[in-house]
Order: C-alpha cells, then structure tokens, then sequence
C-alpha cells in the first residue's frame, strides 16, 4: 500500500482542519483494489471469512460495512450468521475449518461475543498468519517487540490518518508528546505501541489516571479511545494538538458523536477527526489491507 494519494484538507466548524478519515479510506480502498486486480491477473483472489454471533445490532453493522468493502475491492468474503446460542467448541470447529482453507486468507470473529463464549480462547484459536484483526497473542507480541504483522485495524488506521493528515504538511509524529486515552488490547494498547514505533513520547491515560485533563494538556497528539460521550473537553486540548477521535456513541436523536466535544477542541486543535467520517471508515480500510497482505504473505504473491 502506499500514501500516494493525497486527500484535499477541509475544515472543522472551530477552524482545526479536518482529517478526513472517509475520503482517506475511499483513497486506501482504491489503491487496494489495484492490487487485487494484479494479483486476480495472478490467478490469486484475497479471501476473508467473518464470524457473527448472536444478534447484536450494531455488530450486524458492522459486519456489513466490512462485507460491502470486500465486494469493492474484490475480496471473496465468508459470512457464517451463527446464534447466540453457539458454544465455544462450536466456534472453535469453524475457526478450525477456515484455518485449514487456503483459500480464507483472513478470519474476523466479530466482538463483543455473546456471554458464555470464551473470547480470549476464540481469538488465540485464529492461525496467527490469518489474524487480520491482529488481537492474537502473537501479532500483539510481534507489535511489542517493534516487528509489527498484522496489526489491529483501528490503531492502524489511526497512525495511517496521523501519516496522512501529515506528510503534505511536513508533520510527522516522530518527537511529539502523544497521549492515548484507553489501555484495550483492541484499542489503547497497540495504539500506543504503533506511536512509540514511529518515535512519539507516549503516556497511556486510561480510567485510574488521577489528571486526564493535565496529561491532555500536554499533548501534541491526542487519541482519545475511552468509550465515553464528550469525555475530553475542548479546553483541555493544547492550541496546535492534533486529535484523533476514536470513540463512537448513538444518541437517542441516532446521531454518532465521540470522546472529544469536537466544536470546542476544533477551536483549539490544528487537525482533527470527525465522528463519524473519522476513524470508523479506517478501520474497515485496513482491515481490508491486512487480508490483502495477509494473502500476499500466506500465498508468497510480492504483487
Ligand atoms: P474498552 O471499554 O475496551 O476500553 C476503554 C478504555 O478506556 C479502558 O482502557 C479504560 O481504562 C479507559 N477509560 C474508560 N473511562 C475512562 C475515563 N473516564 N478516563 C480515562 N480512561 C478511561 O473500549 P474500546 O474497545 O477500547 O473502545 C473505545 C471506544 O472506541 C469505544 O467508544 C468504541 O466504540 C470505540 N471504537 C471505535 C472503533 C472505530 O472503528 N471507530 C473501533 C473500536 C472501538
């Protein structure tokens, strides 16, 4: 993949600029479907198979957001609808299946699982080279040790919006002080990792840490992935930050808001990502590239 095409800049109502994490997913969606058609001329077609389990609504949506983009870019997709009463060893057998397909080059178990599966054994169960959500203990540990594989989609594709937003501003993360709100292994953890892998000073805030505010105050980048409404205020946000705003909350209007109050952190921050239009289409956006890569990595195809 690479980050050649470059999205126009936009603002927020506050006047930060908008890093426009839709239009930047429609770019990486586009560049990966050159390359599936180069590895179709190869006789080769990227393969993804998703689990749902149970009736979570917006799980349902999402495992369609991800389903459509695979039809975009010309991945084959697996979809297995399985109830809410499946049992871990039933889950496991067809973890067990796709491991041994060939032609599945990706496996997403969609989370949250219903109470009563064991997650933790769901997601070690994975073969690691078909880890596309990157939550194994193995991809996890290859990201600690600064040898990322496949990494987890949404910090992925929050360093990509950070890479991005960047470079035709001559701004890199390398040197900045960075502040991650959230310590989940889906989330805040590898988050941090990625920041620290491109040379950030990086604190991990998480729901113990006595002075949110004074650690955000500080920050020079700020990614804020607490799952709560509006945590981070606006006049916490240091002129000139850059903000990432992972968070996602329905109100009872429908409409998704964030972590950050986005008008007033606008106001202050020299960049930021909308909700939605920020870091959701990303996360589909990469994990589309993981299963790319992890086809190319699987089936030895340099294409
Ligand atoms: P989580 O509940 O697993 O973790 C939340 C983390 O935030 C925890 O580490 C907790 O310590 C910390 N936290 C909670 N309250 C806090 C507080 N008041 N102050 C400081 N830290 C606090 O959630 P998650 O799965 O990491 O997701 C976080 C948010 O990101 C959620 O809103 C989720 O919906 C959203 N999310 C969005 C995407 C996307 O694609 N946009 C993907 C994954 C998660």
């Amino acid at each position: 993949m690479t980050d050649s095409a470059a999205v126009a800049s936009s603002r927020a109502p506050g006047g930060a600029e908008l890093i426009d994490g839709k239009a930047m997913a429609a770019a990486i969606r586009g560049e990966l479907r050159e390359t599936v058609e180069r590895l179709a001329e190869n006789g080769t077609r990227p393969g993804l198979a998703v689990a749902l389990v149970g009736e979570d609504p917006a799980s349902a949506v999402y495992v369609g957001g991800k389903i459509k983009a695979c039809k975009e870019i010309g991945i084959r997709s697996i979809e297995a609808r399985l109830p809410a009463e499946t049992t871990t060893a039933q889950l496991l057998a067809l973890i067990d299946e796709w491991n041994a397909d060939d032609a599945v080059d990706g496996i997403l178990v969609q989370l949250p699982l219903p109470k009563g599966i064991d997650t933790q054994a769901v997601v070690e169960r994975i073969a690691p080279d078909k880890d596309v959500d990157g939550f194994g203990a193995d991809n996890l540990g290859r990201l600690a040790q600064g040898k990322p594989r496949l990494v987890a989609c949404t910090p992925w594709g929050v360093m990509e919006m950070l890479k991005r937003w960047g470079k035709p501003h001559g701004w890199s993360v390398a040197g900045k002080r960075a502040v991650v709100i959230g310590r989940s292994i889906t989330v805040g953890r590898p988050m941090a990792l990625l920041l620290l892998g491109a040379d950030a000073t990086v604190t991990i805030c998480h729901s113990r840490t006595p002075d949110l505010a004074g650690a955000v105050r500080q920050a020079e980048i700020v990614v804020a992935a607490a799952g709560q409404r509006h945590l981070v205020k606006g006049d916490w946000i240091a002129e000139g930050a850059v903000v990432i705003d992972v968070g996602i909350h329905r109100g009872d209007d429908g409409k998704l808001t964030g972590d950050v109050e986005f008008g007033p952190a606008s106001a202050r921050a020299r960049a930021i990502s909308p909700v939605p239009g920020g870091v959701g289409p990303m996360t589909i956006a990469m994990l589309m590239a993981n299963t790319v890569s992890a086809c190319q990595g699987r089936r030895g195809t340099g294409v």
